[in-house]
């Protein structure tokens, strides 16, 4: 019996280790994460970089190390020949040929590539976006500015992207000698700025749709994360909330999934008795309304559900908001009696609660149609979730509302819970921008509460996202100066 080897097994699984580099150049075992590090650090003879069709590159920025689906790097800045420098994706990989291999040819995530980059050159195929535009190939082989084996040696790429002190901004050295009450103090006026900002969108969407609509379709978008917001709010659009009115829950249900593209077939042959029952109560109501939505209903292939786990799958998400539509039909008097009639300390508490007790009699214990029943209950919006919908959506809600009734005391509620509020879940994004501010020394509980977690995304959204200078033009220190300078007069 021969005995396979987690190094065997890691060589055959992992596309990224390499087994023979082209050229007979003694075998290190180059990953794709060396050559990633290698692009990051920019270990290449810059003066003279080229694409493998001869064209001049001069890159202003790598751009920013991407830890989630898409391309590897997001927003580099890079100049070809003496065009003004593009704004775009980077993508990298060990071999030219990667690209077609890896499929990117036909996906949309790769669409704002402006660079890919290649260890080696193997193969002579274009390379080409599902647009259809071809882009330029950048050989890093034989642009090293030292050889490889000894960037192997040089380069351990078990600390990329977040361990190192290089790659932090240039905002980072200076905001050292800022003390930890003002960075803690400028982080909590960023963060309601941010609330406010959050506030007058929705301001909006009052105005021109009421508070329940309002409420539903930012809920919906939030429940929809990262990959499927736009399907939320466009299902939000096709199915207002007033068609749902008082609707007994499997009722809501059935038109939520119907226009969402979700319902089966009618006949679920082979599924067990529950689900054949489920299935038949939502087409009962379906067959009847579906032509009333005909033009208008979502197909399944619009929703992103690689990557989800099952218990985030976007269909328990409508069954919960049917249950809470159910239950609260009109949202926003629980959301006020939340804010106002309640003990402070528990305010917080019974927003989140809101989310978190909705129960159903199906999904409460499914994944999917198809799944079988789970032996634990799973919550439809799960803690996490609840607590980041709270302050993503009913509080900034909750600002607006209380400024277009003209009531100040809600306002003041929302903003008091805002700024108490236990810090929320960290995301890559967090991470990133306290790496580029804070390098490795992130001060100590700085970011336990979710305002200051807000106020670093504000400054991301207000100064990271909008430079293109490598931080060279980034008017982030002045500001940090000046609110440095009122504090002390304070
Ligand atoms: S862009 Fe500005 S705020 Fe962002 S890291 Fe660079 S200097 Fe700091």
């Amino acid at each position: 019996m021969s005995v396979v080897s987690y190094e065997q097994l890691r060589t055959e699984l992992v596309p990224c280790v390499l087994h023979e580099p082209p050229d007979g150049y003694v075998p290190v075992p180059v990953t794709e994460r060396l050559a990633q590090a290698i692009w990051f650090d920019q270990r290449l003879k810059r003066d003279g970089l080229q694409t493998a069709d001869g064209r001049r590159v001069r890159v202003v920025s790598p751009g920013w190390w991407n830890l989630e689906a898409g391309p590897d790097f997001h927003r580099a800045v890079i100049a070809f020949d003496d065009a003004r420098p593009q704004l775009g994706d980077v993508e990298v990989h060990l071999h030219s040929a990667d690209w077609q291999q890896h499929g990117h040819t036909s996906d949309r995530l790769y669409d704002n590539v402006i660079l890919h980059v290649a260890l080696w050159r193997r193969g002579e195929q274009p390379v080409m976006t599902a647009t259809g535009r071809a882009l330029p190939q950048l050989v890093m082989a034989d642009q090293l500015d030292a050889p490889l084996d000894q960037l192997y040696d040089s380069i351990d790429p078990e600390n990329y992207p977040y361990d190192l002190d290089s790659h932090v901004g240039a905002c980072e050295s200076p905001l050292k000698s800022a003390s930890p009450e003002t960075i803690a103090a400028l982080l909590e006026d960023a963060g309601l700025a941010r609330l406010r900002t959050k506030a007058r969108r929705l301001t909006r969407w009052i105005q021109r749709a009421g508070i329940e609509q309002a409420l539903y379709t930012a809920v919906l978008e939030a429940l929809g994360f990262k990959h499927n917001k736009e399907p939320m709010r466009r299902l939000a659009k096709q199915l207002p909330v007033t068609r749902l009115r008082e609707l007994p829950a499997v009722q809501a249900q059935a038109l939520l999934m119907g226009v969402a593209g979700f319902l089966p077939e009618r006949t679920v042959a082979g599924r067990d008795e529950a689900t054949r029952r489920y299935v038949k109560r939502l087409w009962d109501v379906w067959w009847k309304a579906r032509d009333e939505f005909a033009g208008v209903t979502l197909s399944r292939d619009e929703w992103r559900l690689a990557g989800l786990r099952p218990a985030n799958f976007p269909w328990r998400r409508l069954a919960a908001v049917a249950q809470l539509l159910a239950e609260h039909w009109e949202l926003w008097p629980k959301i006020a009696d939340a804010l106002v009639s309640q003990p402070a300390s528990k305010r917080a508490a019974r927003l989140t609660a809101l989310l978190t007790d909705l129960e159903d009699p199906y999904w409460s214990q499914r994944f999917s149609f198809a799944s079988k029943p789970q032996s634990k209950a799973e919550l439809l919006i799960g803690a996490a979730r609840a607590r980041d919908i709270v302050v993503n959506v009913l509080l900034p809600a909750a600002v607006a509302q209380g400024r277009l009734l003209e009531q100040p005391v809600l306002v003041e509620a929302a903003e008091n819970i805002f700024a108490a509020h236990p810090s929320l879940e960290s995301n890559a994004l967090v991470r990133f921008t306290a790496h580029r501010l804070f390098g490795q020394r992130v001060p100590p509980r700085l970011l336990r509460t979710a305002v200051r977690q807000q106020g670093l995304l504000q400054v991301f959204h207000d100064f990271c996202l909008n430079d293109r200078s490598a931080c060279q033009r980034c008017r982030f220190l002045e500001l940090a100066g000046q609110f440095a300078a009122k504090q002390a007069t304070l």
